[in-house]
């Protein structure tokens, strides 16, 4: 502190008590939490969070490796059943089903996007809904479904880790009150139809192993099965921020989760399966001129046998596929999917350690396994 000219003692206590207040002010500014360390702790807790709800799993069955050569030092998960997940990473890149699949590096250790908890909370309130209503022993629909409203809500959103943080990414109106509004917008769409009875429920969160041609397994798990107009269809929920254009246009058909559905649900029931019909619920961001409500709408699926014909053939070929890659165990590069990947960072390290050291970096290696599903 520089001395001021002609300073009485009493003027120079006030500067130093100034100086040590106006310290302890930046000292405060100091520790006080940036943006950063806000989100970055967010983020933290989100994926605790998600590691907490990955259940043990008991019953996962998977295939020996017969050669491991490639990041020969990690241990392997391939499945011994594929279901449309494992398939569909398989046909974006071999090496991608390979990091994903076979390695299991699949959860962000940044904690995953928010829409994954969403659907996962959506779909367990669709499914709580259910469980609620079938244990009423004589229902009477209009009144009894407003009594399963609230158990199945409570139950939902114990999966939901917690709100984004607001301007943190363009999903950030998912937050807990835009779900209890998509929850509710679900719940309306399930009483209408209970109270109108064209849906007789045969099975909830079926899972199902079926043996294809070649002795090789195909696998998945149902959100429900159901008879409408007296013929047994599957029946999946999805959640999606697009609009009901571009869903329409480019998920329904053709559609590797449908066709193994359809052909899984068949070989369970003993009875043929129609097709599915596809329950979607979309969401929005408000904005000036759109409030952002959540509409639901539903389609159907129907395949010919001969259509599942075709398919078990071709996913026949797509298995001896993965054989050769097993047996080599070498994993090919198809560099059309890299621009989408999330696995371009690792790609583009080039050398067999730098590979693995991103995979360590930006993954935990956690195994899928459709039996438990949980979204994290
Ligand atoms: S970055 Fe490209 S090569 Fe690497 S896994 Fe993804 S799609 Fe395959």
């Amino acid at each position: 502190m520089e001395i001021p000219e002609m300073s009485t003692v009493e003027e120079l206590k006030e500067k130093a008590a100034e100086e040590e207040a106006v310290e302890e002010e930046k000292e405060k500014k100091q520790q006080q939490p940036t943006m950063a360390s806000v989100l970055e702790e967010e983020a933290k807790r989100i994926a605790k969070k998600a590691e907490e709800r990955i259940e043990p799993r008991t019953d996962f069955k998977r295939i020996e490796p017969i050669k491991q050569e490639f990041m020969a030092k990690y241990e392997r998960f391939e499945p011994a059943a594929r279901d449309s997940t494992a398939i569909k990473g398989a046909k974006e890149c071999w090496r991608k089903y390979f990091f994903a699949t076979v390695l299991a590096f699949r959860v962000p250790k940044g904690g995953s996007p928010i829409y994954f908890p969403f659907g996962s909370v959506y779909h367990k309130f669709r499914e709580l809904l259910e469980i609620e209503y079938k244990e009423i022993k004589t229902p009477v629909p209009a009144a009894d479904c407003d009594r399963c409203l609230e158990p199945a809500w409570l139950g939902a959103k114990e999966l939901w880790p917690g709100n984004p943080t607001p301007g943190s990414s363009k999903w950030d109106y998912m937050t807990l009150d835009y779900l209890t509004l998509c929850c509710v917008t679900g719940f309306n769409w399930w009483k209408r139809e209970k109270i109108g009875g064209q849906f007789e429920i045969l099975a909830t969160e079926q899972s199902f192993e079926v043996v294809l041609p070649n002795g090789k397994s195909s696998g998945g798990r149902a959100d429900q099965i159901v008879r409408w107009n007296g013929r047994p269809w599957g029946r999946d929920f999805k959640t999606t921020g697009q609009t009901p254009e571009w869903y329409q246009k480019s998920q329904l058909d053709p559609n590797d989760q449908f066709f193994r559905y359809t052909h899984g649900e068949s070989g369970l029931l003993g009875e043929r399966i129609e097709g599915q019909l596809v329950e979607v619920l979309f969401h929005k961001k408000a904005t000036k001129n759109d409030k952002g409500k959540p509409k639901i709408k539903s389609y159907i699926v129907s395949y010919t046998p001969a259509q599942i014909d075709r398919w078990e053939a071709e996913q026949v070929v797509i298995e001896r596929q993965l054989d050769i890659c097993r047996e080599e165990d070498v994993w090919p590069a198809c560099e059309t999917f890299c621009g989408r990947c999330q696995y371009h960072s690792v790609c583009k390290a080039g050398t067999e350690m730098g590979m693995m050291s991103k995979l360590e970096q930006n993954w935990l290696q956690r195994h899928w396994d459709y039996k438990h599903i949980v979204n994290s």
